[in-house]
């Protein structure tokens, strides 16, 4: 299956406006030209407005990294999907760190998921185990559930049916963020043997061979071309590294390679 790769990077709670346009205005030129890949860029919702008007004539993407699901009203804090659709294509949903610091569940992010896809959103939906569940062989099972329940019930009708609008991004909770990647076969198996069997069952495998499959934790210019290289990656979540501009044009050019 010829999934086109993404590389997709999430900022997370860093950047001001001024740093934000500045880098970007650094990693631009080396990512724009770059074909054969989706290129993804997710800072925090203060600098959307600034980056969206930097990408603009760019084949680079924005993307949110959450939303809330409800349109409007009494929600202190929060951000509808109506307003991150303004300016996003994308939007990174159930993220480890919500989950573990904003009490997320698989219900919630299912609900966001909803509503992403109600506003022609494409979300990048996290999963991914803890070192405990990692350690005490839970990962399949882990993994599996958050796959179903966070997806349960959606519906591609009325979207691009082809399932190309919606991403999955396979993230071991212990490799964020700790320099301390999996090792590419076995992220590989993870999606051969739980994601793509889960997304065969929720969509039918024709749908499910077109969805793609990211692979997050501590992905680095060096070590991406090898995840690259697994039949069942179509690309990377990139934290730490998205925010240094020789890296991260590294990780965007192994992607083609
Ligand atoms: C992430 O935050 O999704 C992530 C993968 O972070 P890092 O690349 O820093 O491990």
């Amino acid at each position: 299956m010829n999934r086109k790769p993404l590389v997709a990077g999430n900022w997370k709670m860093n950047m001001t406006v001024a740093d934000a346009r500045h880098l970007v205005s650094q990693m631009v030129p080396g990512l724009q030209s770059k074909s054969g890949v989706d290129k993804v860029i997710c800072p925090p919702h203060t600098a959307l407005l600034a980056v969206s008007s930097l990408l603009e004539g760019t084949d680079i993407s924005l993307g949110a990294q959450n939303l809330f699901w409800e349109p409007s009203g009494a929600f202190t804090g929060e951000i509808s999907p109506a307003m991150v659709a303004e300016f996003c294509d994308y939007v990174i949903l159930g993220h480890s760190e919500r989950r573990a610091y904003f009490g997320e569940t698989d219900k919630d992010v299912n609900r966001k998921v909803q509503a992403a896809f109600a506003h022609d959103l494409t979300p990048i939906v996290c999963i991914g185990e803890t070192l405990e569940e990692y350690e005490a062989d839970r990962t399949y099972d882990v993994v599996f559930r958050q796959a179903k329940l966070g997806l349960d019930g959606i519906q591609f009708a009325g979207q691009e049916s082809d399932g190309s609008n919606l991403v999955i991004a396979y993230e071991p909770i212990w490799c964020i963020g700790t320099g301390r990647a999996a090792t590419p076969t076995d992220a590989n198996e993870v999606i051969a043997n739980v994601i793509r069997p889960a997304l065969g069952e929720l969509f039918g495998n024709e749908i499910a061979q077109r969805i793609r499959v990211l692979y997050g934790g501590s992905v680095t210019g060096d070590n991406a071309r090898d995840f690259f290289q697994q039949p069942e990656i179509d690309g990377a979540l990139v934290g730490g590294a998205s925010l240094k501009v020789a890296d991260y044009t590294q990780i965007t050019l192994a992607a083609v390679q």
